[in-house]
């Protein structure tokens, strides 16, 4: 089934869309020495400056021509939130006003930052307040690097640094599927912010193609699916995604993925209360998952989405939900919540910038 990408508006590249090797490529066809790019990517990554006349061990000819070829991204803040258990949430305006989210959250094995791919959403997810209004754009593989270089600046001022990303924001990841990666090659390399790719995890909501193509791509990086539902009926009603992938070709793709990398996939189960909850739900997704030999199911209890009027799963029935999966061998945990009293899951920030006229 065709994927379609939707491009960006942008009248030239950002600084950050390029990889090391497309920087190398660009200074070879400049005629500068091939030693220019790796320093310009420690400018931008390793210095991370704000702007080309800070990287003053190049050439001005050359720091001209790239101010004139090249953009920096602007994320400009609308709104901070900071959560009493220390997640922060951003609401970025980009250049064309459009907004994003991004979060860091504070775990006791470092700061973990979630990124958005995309401004809005076509899935269509029932749950998620990031798709009510639609996908606008695909973010260029810059706009999501910057991102994740916002944060690391934001945490230079305490001497941390981003230990982990997860890319569960706003949009579906495998519709932008270059972008998504070109923004991996800039985390994962040694010259760049060197996040080690175990520490990142990719969230997809089933683009079935896109995880036949991840499992080719030999990277160590996390594949996270988001099935919530145990079975294609009341999968197709909670996402309709599964229409176009349905649930018996997701599985397959999961299997393949598993026998070609020998990598573990977490499944995402969001919990609604009366919807997908049940112990028969739990039984059922225990029958499907018993063929990963290691399956690992997050169970996350959904948040109170008001246009949706889902409600949450009582702690008893997350418990027991959580209990049937392990009797029937199949690892299951409970998502700690964060940042719940600051609007933190996806889109719910963005929504309501929405409300007020903004884009
Ligand atoms: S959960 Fe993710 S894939 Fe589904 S609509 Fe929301 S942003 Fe899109």
């Amino acid at each position: 089934m065709e994927i379609t990408e939707k491009t960006a508006v942008q009248a030239q590249p950002y600084a950050y869309d390029y990889t090391l090797e497309e920087w190398q490529e660009w200074i070879a066809a400049n005629g500068e020495p091939g030693f220019r790019a790796g320093q310009i990517f420690e400018w931008l990554y390793v210095k991370r400056v704000t702007g080309f006349d800070e990287m003053t061990n190049l050439p001005k000819t050359l720091r001209d021509k790239l101010a004139q070829e090249f953009d920096f991204v602007t994320l400009t803040e609308v709104a901070k939130y900071e959560s009493k258990d220390g997640t922060v949430k951003f609401l970025f305006e980009l250049s064309d006003k459009n907004a994003i989210e991004t979060v860091i959250m504070k775990h006791n094995y470092g700061n973990s930052v979630c990124v958005t791919t995309q401004v809005g959403c076509r899935v269509g997810c029932t749950f998620c307040a990031s798709t009510l209004t639609g996908l606008k754009r695909n973010l260029t593989p810059g706009e999501i690097i910057a991102q994740v270089v916002k944060a690391q600046q934001l945490l230079d001022a305490t001497g941390e640094r981003v230990s982990s990303i997860v890319i569960m924001g706003i949009g579906e990841p495998f519709e932008n599927y270059e972008a998504m990666m070109t923004f991996l090659k800039v985390m994962i390399h040694p010259k760049g912010l060197n996040i080690g790719q175990r520490h990142i995890t990719v969230s997809t909501s089933g683009i079935v193609p896109n995880i036949y193509r991840f499992a080719e791509e030999q990277t160590q990086i996390n594949l996270a699916i988001s099935i919530h539902a145990p079975n294609d009926k009341l999968r197709s009603k909670l996402m309709p995604v599964n229409r176009r992938f349905p649930f018996a070709d997701l599985i397959e793709a999961c299997q393949y993925y598993v026998a070609k990398t020998g990598r573990r996939i977490t499944f995402e189960y969001a919990l609604m209360g009366g919807v997908n909850d049940q112990p028969e739900h739990a039984e059922e997704l225990a029958q499907v998952l018993k063929s990963f030999p290691m399956a690992h199911v997050n169970l996350i209890p959904v948040n109170y989405v008001s246009e949706r009027n889902y409600v949450r799963t009582s702690r008893d029935d997350i418990f027991t939900f959580q209990r049937i999966l392990e009797q029937n061998q199949v690892n299951a945990t409970i998502r700690r919540e964060q940042g719940s009293d600051i609007a933190a899951a996806c889109g719910q920030l963005r929504a309501k910038h929405m409300e007020s006229g903004a884009r």
